[in-house]
Parts: structure tokens; sequence; C-alpha cells
């Protein structure tokens, strides 16, 4: 009976791959710079979905450019978001990261989405990888249906990302 029940828990394991921090360091110090090209509207929904991570004591803001900032910016690259990294790989296979800048869709007009995958960069600018527990917000599958963004319930913190943040937090 014993091992069935571990046997469970392992299929359980192996099924479902949850939070991922990144393999090295982040400074979470640096402050974000919102792009002055940002609507007001979707700099308030950026602002809302900063306050959703604040608990965490993460994040900040300047008013300004700087290079030692985290520049959010509108790009169509994506149909969503993404977050770049520049960094180097040290030899023990850990990650140097020393700059880092956030690209949101500007055409992203629903409220939930929106703050979904700006919430998700975020995470991402802070360390967290993706998770494959549904209804996470690292979770990368919910956020485009049939080529377009869709529609998201919950646009709130996954207990897996709060395992994630807490991990990095420590
Ligand atoms: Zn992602």
């Amino acid at each position: 009976m014993f091992s069935l029940l571990s046997l469970i828990i392992s299929l359980l394991y192996s099924t479902t791959k949850s939070f991922v921090v990144i393999n090295g360091d982040i400074n979470h110090q640096k402050p974000y710079y919102i792009s002055s090209k940002i609507s007001d509207k979707h700099k308030l929904w950026i602002m809302d979905a900063m306050s959703i991570v604040e608990p965490f004591n993460m994040l900040y803001t300047q008013e300004y450019f700087s290079n030692d900032c985290i520049r959010i910016h509108y790009s169509t690259l994506r149909y969503t978001g993404f977050t770049d990294f520049n960094g180097y790989l040290l030899s023990n296979n850990k990650w140097v990261i020393d700059k880092i800048s956030i690209g949101i869709n500007p055409n992203i007009d629903v409220y939930n989405a929106f703050i979904s995958i700006i919430l998700h960069e975020l995470l991402h600018s802070v360390g967290l990888m993706h998770s494959d527990v549904q209804n996470s917000i690292m979770n990368m599958s919910i956020y485009v249906v049939n080529g377009a963004v869709s529609d998201v319930e919950y646009p709130f913190l996954h207990q897996d990302d709060i395992a994630g943040l807490l991990e990095l937090s420590e």
C-alpha cells in the first residue's frame, strides 16, 4: 500500500512540472522603467500587475530611463509579450544576468489578458521560468488560442507561482 501511494505521487510529479527558478543570480533591486510610449491605460494596467507582485518586495519603478533599469516597452514581436535576458553562463552552469527588458504587445485590449501577460513577464524578470501547472501565471499555454490573445479568467498568482517567488525571495 505504501509503495502504491509513492508510485502515484511520483506519477503526479512526473506529469506536472511545477515552478522553475533560474539557475543563477538576478539582481532584484533594479528599478523598472515604463517607456513613455506606453499608453496611460496600459501604464495603469502594468501598475496593477506590479501591485500583485509587490507583497514579495521585488519591484519598484523609476521615472527616467537609465542603463541600470529593467525597461518595459511596446513590441509587436509576439502576440503577447516577452522578456529578454542578457548575460553569460559561468563554468558551473549558472547564469549571471546583467540586463533584462520586457516587451508587451500594444494591441492587447483585454484587461485580464494584459494583466496576466505582463505579470508573466514580470515574474520572468525576477527569475521564474515556465511551469506546466495549469492556471499558473508561468504556464505559457493559457494566453494564445487560435492565434489570438484569449481572455484569462484569473489574472492572479497561482499557488505554484507563489511557491516560486518565495524560493526566489529567500
Ligand atoms: Zn514566458
